[in-house]
């Protein structure tokens, strides 16, 4: 039910997967209820044939922009036709209101938006409801008052309905665009693992649980060694594939709890909930992944490591500056090591 899709016309098959067998049902039952006159019987007929056809070709997903826009034209006329012989013959002739049709108006208009976009939808809906307004008033002076009171609410709720959704398709645009583009603005666009700004988010948290609740931690900085020579060596393209997948083999090996992310360049962290000897031996699982790794195009490599646990008072900066040290002691022991600091 909550199922992400990845495009729009997956959503949309998924909405006339059930919509259309839902509005088919409720006009067999509809043509069942009322004493029908022969338009009312045609139009009716004519729509469940057609949704019913709509549904197969939904279904089998083929030709689906066809079934759209036939449906479109369909449910336009049945909308105006039947306001037509209502008008025409009911409330000109005999007056009351305008029956029970208008129950399916906001599932037309939200149908006009659906099939059209925003914009386009909105454009169409007030073609259709500028030509039901022509027809209210073509016969407004023959029709009693309680008809015309029936027909002007009829043309309210419209506008209504119209506006409600025109807005409502903004904001759900608006929310989509946020969403979007709070991902993205955590993600490293390379790699797709966290960026330096999820990092820092996520050290802001762990500092203040460990502050606020003694919950240990330790970070693991590593940085790829003699990364220069791949891409001097092998050229920018490489150099990149590497970074992608050193990223994917690090966050296939992750355990429960360890946060993962590209600091910067060729160097990365792992936020883990070890400490002491454990986060030492966490590091070296990764050294060795990296080091028994071929790497498409580059062959082998190596990387080296910097390994700190949280202490009493730190911040961000004190806690990579640690780790950053270890690392520094890696490089200058020959590179390929893990340092504690
Ligand atoms: P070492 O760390 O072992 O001291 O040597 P190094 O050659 O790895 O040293 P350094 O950190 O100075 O060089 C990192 C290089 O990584 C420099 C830069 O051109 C390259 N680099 C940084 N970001 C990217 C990237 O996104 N793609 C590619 N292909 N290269 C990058
Ligand atoms: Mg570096
Ligand atoms: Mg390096």
């Amino acid at each position: 039910m909550f199922k992400k899709f990845d495009t729009i016309d997956e959503l949309k098959r998924i909405v006339y997967m059930w919509l259309l067998p839902i509005i088919t049902i409720a006009l067999v039952i509809n043509s069942f209820l009322n004493n029908e006159s022969l338009f009312d019987t045609i139009v009716n007929t004519t729509l469940i044939f057609w949704f019913s056809v709509s549904w197969f070709l939904v279904y089998l997903n083929l030709a689906i922009r066809f079934g759209e826009y036939s449906n479109l034209l369909l449910v336009s006329l049945y909308h105006v036709t039947t306001l037509f012989d209502v008008v025409h013959n009911d409330l000109a002739k005999t007056g009351g209101s305008l029956g029970d049709f208008i129950v399916w108006i906001p599932l037309i208009i939200m149908f006009f938006f659906l099939v059209l976009g925003t914009k386009r939808g909105l454009y169409f809906s007030i073609i259709i409801f500028s030509i039901t307004l022509g027809i209210g008033l073509m016969y407004s002076g023959k029709m009693p008052p309680e008809s015309i009171d029936s027909l002007t609410q009829f043309h309210a709720a419209n506008i209504v309905y119209i506006l409600v959704l025109f807005y409502a398709q903004n904001i759900f645009k608006a929310f989509t665009e946020r969403d979007f583009f709070k991902k993205h603005a955590y993600i490293d666009s390379l790699t797709r693992v966290a960026n330096r700004h999820q990092i820092d988010v996520w050290l802001e948290e762990k500092l203040e649980d460990a502050d606020e609740d003694e919950i240990p931690f330790s970070i693991i900085f590593f940085d790829i060694d003699h990364f220069k020579k791949v891409n001097d060596q092998y050229g920018h393209k490489i150099g990149d594939c590497v970074l992608k997948e050193l990223s994917a083999t690090i966050s296939g090996n992750l355990s429960e709890g360890d946060l993962f992310g590209r600091w910067g360049g060729e160097e990365f962290i792992l936020i883990n909930n070890c400490t002491g000897g454990q986060a030492y031996e966490k590091a070296e699982q990764l050294r060795k992944l990296v080091e028994n790794k071929t790497f498409k195009g580059a062959g082998s490599l190596t990387a080296s490591f910097g390994v700190t646990d949280y202490q009493p008072g730190d911040n961000i900066d004190s806690l990579l500056n640690r780790a950053d040290k270890g690392l520094y002691t890696s490089k200058n022991s020959g590179r390929n090591k893990v340092s504690m600091n």
